[in-house]
């Protein structure tokens, strides 16, 4: 299928993602493709909503030349991310740490727009795989960021929502800018 990134303004993005009972074919074909957009955009995450679908279903990659760090554990002990990308999330759920850190953050359904963002330290992510099994893991740095990104997109929650009030006031011409532009194309 052919998948097409929606921009801000759309308002699937506002949708909270159904919750996938069965790893369907259909399904593994959405996470194929999903996974081959986001790559095309060069971007590290993607939600179903963000190609026009309300799922519980998030696609990351972080690749291994990005400068910025990652860690993540599995039952307590640390092991190389890289192992276990491209990761898709069927169903997250996640717990923070109270310990938050502030850092730069864009999307790929507001094109140019980066802004510092405070997000819990490190997460507990409890979520489906492909083959239908529960897996937990943690994650920190940009791969923590990146979870919490995307699970927010599950829940038609955007990154814009999370800005301190400085900030949006910021940011708030690019966002009106981008809106503009989704409304024009239609
Ligand atoms: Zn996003």
């Amino acid at each position: 299928m052919v998948l097409k990134i929606v921009n801000y303004g759309d308002p699937i993005l506002r949708k909270v993602g159904r919750s996938i009972t069965k790893v369907t074919p259909e399904i593994r074909e959405l996470v194929a493709d999903m996974i081959d957009k986001m790559h095309e955009a060069h971007g590290i995450g993607l939600a179903a909503q963000q190609v026009g679908r309300d799922l519980q279903l998030a696609v990351i990659d972080i690749p291994k030349d990005i400068e910025r760090p990652s860690r993540m554990w599995l039952e307590g002990k640390e092991v190389d991310l890289h192992d276990y990308m491209p990761l898709v999330l069927i169903n997250p759920q996640i717990t923070l740490t109270k310990k938050k850190e502030t850092d730069s953050e864009g999307c790929l359904s507001f094109p140019g727009l980066t802004v510092e963002v405070s997000r819990g330290y490190r997460v507990s992510v409890t979520c489906m795989n492909l083959e239908g099994k529960t897996w937990s893991f943690d994650a920190a740095g940009l791969l923590g960021r990146a979870v919490q990104h995307e699970v927010d997109h599950l829940n038609g929650i955007l990154f814009i929502d999370r800005l301190t009030k400085a900030e949006r006031a910021l940011a708030q011409g690019e966002i009106d800018a981008l809106r503009g532009q989704s409304v024009t194309a239609g």
